[in-house]
């Protein structure tokens, strides 16, 4: 394990022993839930986790990751207000750019939503149930639970300065970093399990459809079953992935009396996504976790949507990746994409480069010109024009 690796799994591994289990509501040292317009007493313990989350918020804001596109921002708002209404003028979220599958919520009341979880999710209700179940985390106040058990055994401010010292040791240290942001420790499995029940009523009782819950894990499990490097799947390290937890949330479904027709919410969900997606999708590439993300671009495709998109993608990963008989899946990719309506330019281009680097001068000659029709205001025109020439 590199020393990076090890940060990582040390940031996000801090469960101690007695990790906190949720006391049921109203019994003997159970705590409140937080109230809309909650604020912890300046002298109370409570107002010190406020303060570090507070400036983790303040960093957040300024690290130039966060999404600001206005259509997106409101799409999500309207879900988070739909969920629980009477919070919704308190939660502050943020879209952060970043490919990996994770959302949070901080007990000073900011939400965190990743952008590789909105290009994973399939449609509203599935982004419903995690908002929704982040929301239960902090309704129910698990990370200051976990932030009080923790205290008993470690110096709080080891503690801090740790998710803190993690900034500035490359990819892997922001991700850390962001990962620390993003919970402040692991959940115990009673935390989990309580956080489930309340995304899933919160999600029942804005009509989703609660199939979708168990749904978003079992995509998330074959995607790390697939990958190469498991442990980049930091939803997982502070959200155990139990097959418990899926029977539990099917369990669930089966014992509702559903009546009308509850909502999935895919299109307007594609709706808000499609404009960002290519470039979401480009970020999954630059992970280099190829096995993994060939799984989410096959699951991908088979619920379909702009499926010229998705197998422009899928021929870019052979492409990247290279290994043996990679160049001929790739122009099979290509040329999938090439039969439907939303195939980027970008797609002739990219198997130009393929057919050239096989040796087939006269088929990526042919490819470069498409691409070079195709898009008339190509930035990259002269560079093409230039191996056109050269193939000539
Ligand atoms: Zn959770």
């Amino acid at each position: 394990m590199d020393c990076k690796r090890l940060l990582l799994t040390a940031l996000l591994g801090l469960v101690c022993a007695s990790c906190a289990t949720p006391t049921p509501r109203g019994s003997p040292g159970a705590l409140e839930d937080v109230q809309p317009g909650h604020r912890p007493t300046a002298t109370s313990d409570e107002a010190g986790l406020w303060m570090y989350m507070e400036r983790m918020e303040q960093r957040l804001r300024t690290s130039g990751r966060i999404v600001t596109d206005a259509g997106l921002n409101e799409y999500v708002r309207g879900i988070l207000c739909k969920l629980f209404p009477s919070y919704c003028k308190d939660i502050r979220f943020y879209i952060v750019e970043t490919p990996h599958f994770n959302a949070s919520m901080a007990p000073n009341g900011f939400m965190q939503i990743w952008t590789g979880l909105l290009l994973r999710a399939e449609n509203e209700a599935q982004l419903a149930y995690i908002l929704g179940h982040e929301f239960g985390h902090y309704v129910r106040r698990h990370s200051v639970q976990q932030w009080r058990s923790v205290r008993k055994t470690t110096d709080a401010l080891t503690f801090f300065n740790l998710g803190a010292g993690a900034a500035g040791v490359g990819y892997v240290g922001n991700i850390a970093q962001l990962a620390a942001l993003a919970s402040i420790m692991a959940f115990s499995r009673d935390q989990e399990r309580e956080a489930d029940t309340i995304g899933f009523e919160l999600m029942v009782r804005a009509d989703y459809d609660s199939t979708e819950a168990a749904r978003t894990w079992e995509a998330l499990i074959a995607e790390r079953d697939a990958a190469d490097a498991p442990e980049q799947f930091i939803f997982f390290s502070t959200h155990p992935a139990t097959e418990d937890r899926v029977k539990t949330l099917k369990q669930r479904t089966a014992n509702l009396k559903v009546t009308g027709n509850p909502i999935k919410g895919r299109e307007p969900y594609l709706s808000a996504i499609r404009p960002f997606r290519a470039a979401w999708l480009r970020g999954e590439l630059y992970k280099h976790d190829f096995s993994a993300t060939q799984v989410l671009l096959d699951r991908l495709i088979a619920v379909g949507d702009n499926p010229g998109e998705l197998y422009f993608f899928r021929g870019e990963l052979n492409r990247i990746r290279g290994e043996e008989g990679d160049a001929e899946r790739a122009i099979s990719n290509y040329h999938r994409a090439l039969e439907t309506l939303d195939a980027p330019a970008e797609t002739s281009r990219s198997m130009g480069l393929v057919f050239w680097r096989s040796g087939r001068a006269e088929e990526a000659r042919a490819a470069f010109q498409r691409y070079l029709g195709a898009r008339v205001d190509a930035p990259d025109r002269e560079m093409v024009e230039s191996y056109v020439k050269e193939l000539e």
